[in-house]
């Protein structure tokens, strides 16, 4: 017998938590899976994930490529952007930026790089179709491209006078293999109208990813939580992407970030969120998402090595990259310690899980070790 089906035969657990187990979740239910206790469900968010990957935990050899920090978007939670003319603003061009990824796949093999930046009003769609293809050229078509998120896109789209479409099929000719959830923060109109006024409502970054996925190009799915949002508007956050899923199944995975107080937000905040409470969404969006998205990343970067651990055991299968050269969190005066291979692989084993290395699409490399 499956072992949730098992769980919710032999077990009397709350009406709400069942409905998360039925794949039948609503804003109530997932707000009253919150305020469950943390025993029950890790418990439930464990069963869960071995009915989905037994005790196997992805991991992938990547890197982050800033390629500038101009932006005019301006969330009050950024602490990584400048606006243009700024003392401190850069932009590499795609030959520069290329070697640096050339750099990174001969010195450590990566797989994946994880391009991101914010909305440079200079920059337009040859911009990236030229860095896409020089990324590609200089690493032999090796090295999959994780990139950009939906307002980076759909401003490139406004700039070109494009369809938001007509941008994503130039940009996947040009080597887009992926994009990364970025910038949904919480998909809910309030937060997002404090957070990030210039981003638009939910609909901005669904209606993106939902053209990316018609097309084919797979997406992950982010949550930015722990600031001003309300429990209520991460169960909508939940839900909205549990529906996206429903409608084109091409999301790979989960990642939720707790967001690290740095600029003016931090004063607003009732109170920095736990690791405890990272463990808590962790288990609550596996409950949610169930196998419907089968990878739920431990969020180690926001959340810390430690955390990330124990997240194996709340409904986390994948640890994520060793993203070489992240600058968004030095920016926001988070030092971040340094993984490779080996490290990532001792502390998946130290948390009685058996690692494997993976590609930008979560399958298991050939011949890697794990
Ligand atoms: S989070 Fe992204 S879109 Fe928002 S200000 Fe920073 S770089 Fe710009």
């Amino acid at each position: 017998m499956d072992p949730v089906e098992r769980v919710l035969r032999e077990s009397h657990y709350d009406a709400s938590l069942v409905r998360l187990l039925e794949g039948r979740p609503t804003v109530r239910a997932i707000v009253d899976a919150f305020r469950e206790s943390l025993g029950v469900l890790g418990a439930l968010a464990d069963t869960v994930t071995r009915g989905v990957s037994g005790r196997r935990v992805g991991y992938i050899v990547n890197m982050i490529l800033n390629y500038s920090n101009v932006c005019i978007v301006r969330c009050s939670f950024c602490a990584f952007h400048v606006p243009p003319g700024h003392p401190r603003a850069y932009t590499l061009d795609p030959k520069t930026a290329a070697a640096k990824v050339a750099e990174h796949y001969e010195a450590y093999g990566i797989r994946q790089v994880l391009v991101q930046g914010g909305v440079n009003p200079s920059l337009g769609l040859d911009y990236y179709k030229s860095l896409f293809r020089e990324i590609k050229r200089v690493t032999r078509g090796r090295v999959a491209i994780h990139g950009l998120s939906p307002v980076e896109i759909e401003w490139v789209a406004r700039k070109e006078g494009m369809r938001v479409r007509e941008v994503l099929e130039e940009l996947r000719e040009a080597g887009l293999d992926s994009i990364p959830g970025g910038g949904a923060e919480i998909l809910s109109e309030r937060t997002r109208r404090l957070l990030s006024p210039a981003k638009g409502g939910p609909e901005a970054w669904i209606r993106v990813m939902d053209e990316a996925m018609r097309l084919g190009i797979p997406i992950s799915a982010t949550m930015m939580y722990g600031h001003i949002e309300r429990l209520e508007e991460r169960a909508e956050h939940l839900i909205r992407i549990l529906e996206l899923q429903r409608r084109r199944g091409r999301i790979m995975a989960f990642i939720a970030w707790r967001y690290q107080p740095a600029a003016k937000l931090a004063e607003k905040m009732p109170e920095k969120a736990t690791g405890l409470e990272h463990l808590r969404v962790v288990a609550v969006s596996r409950l949610v998402f169930r196998h419907e998205i089968p990878w739920i990343q431990a969020g180690w970067l926001t959340a810390g090595f430690d955390v990330a651990r124990l997240a194996l055991h709340y409904g986390a299968n994948d640890w994520g990259g060793t993203l070489y050269e992240e600058k968004v969190l030095p920016a926001a005066g988070v030092p971040l310690p340094r993984l490779v291979r080996e490290k990532v692989e001792r502390l998946i084993r130290s948390a009685g899980r058996e690692p494997f290395e993976r590609d930008n699409f979560y399958r298991p490399v050939a011949g890697a070790t794990g």
